[in-house]
């Protein structure tokens, strides 16, 4: 029987919206969602607004915390970082690791990328491993090549528990922040490739609980198809988080899709 896996909609928040610029944001997000309870959803602003964030959120359930980067260091003399132990201290359960941005403009690799994730599950913070391919190389017919290395090196090492508690988004390059989003056909197919390597690095149980996010141009007009592919579990969402109604939207369909199945 196939289980079921709670949706989970998460807003990518990235260097927009400012820690005074939160309140407004929510009191107009939260009166959107009224009585949404079966759709898991994480807020990830930017560091300065986690503070806020993190308060306005403490006596509400149902909306996790996440933060957009983690340095993979414990402590120290590092300029600059933000580690496990501070975001922690915030609330904050969940934390993006190898977003496309990260790798590709701030030059991180999959050997960082793994400390990171390494640090992250030592804290119990539970991660949003950020996979996909760059246009060039969809274009060559390497997209699994590339997702397959950027999991196995992310993975490597880690157990079977600390795999079950990441959440995987796959994010093919060149859709995201471009307005041109993957068709369902080849996100579903992105996603069951994923499903079944988790398989093979864990077990089929585990394979079965992780839930997978699609991200790129996710908007309230493609959500809806997106989230009813079999091995979609939910959308990490950039600039349509921006606009709480239009995130609102996105989370209430979310939800519709659930009731349906
Ligand atoms: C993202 O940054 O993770 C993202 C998916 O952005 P956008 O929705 O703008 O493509």
């Amino acid at each position: 029987m196939a289980l079921l896996r709670k949706k989970i909609i998460s807003a990518n928040w990235k260097m927009n919206i400012t820690a005074s610029e939160v309140s407004p944001y929510l009191t107009a997000f939260l009166e959107e969602i009224k009585g949404i309870n079966e759709v898991d959803v994480i807020l990830i602003p930017s560091f300065t607004s986690l503070p806020k964030t993190s308060e306005l959120l403490s006596s509400l359930q149902g909306i996790r915390l996440g933060a957009q980067n983690i340095s993979s260091h414990d402590k120290g003399a590092f300029t600059g970082e933000i580690s496990a132990v501070m975001l922690r201290d915030l609330f904050v359960h969940h934390v993006l690791i190898g977003h496309s941005e990260r790798r590709h403009l701030f030059g991180e690799t999959n050997t960082i990328i793994h400390e990171k994730m390494k640090i992250s599950h030592l804290n119990q913070m539970n991660p949003i491993l950020c996979v996909g391919e760059t246009l060039e190389e969809r274009r060559s017919g390497k997209e699994k090549q590339v997702i397959e290395h950027q999991l196995r090196e992310a993975f490597s090492g880690l157990s079977v528990n600390q795999i079950t508690h990441t959440m995987i988004a796959y994010e093919p390059v060149w859709a995201i922040g471009t307005g041109q989003t993957a068709s369902v056909e080849q996100a579903q197919e992105a996603h069951f490739f994923i499903r079944s390597l988790i398989e093979e690095l864990s077990d089929a149980s585990v394979s079965q609980k992780i839930r997978l996010l699609y991200g790129g141009s996710v908007t309230p007009e493609n959500s809806e198809e997106l989230l009813s592919a079999p091995d979609i579990d939910g959308a990490l969402v950039g600039s349509a988080s921006l606009d709480p109604r239009s995130f609102a939207k996105i989370v209430v369909q979310a939800q519709r899709n659930c009731t349906k199945e």
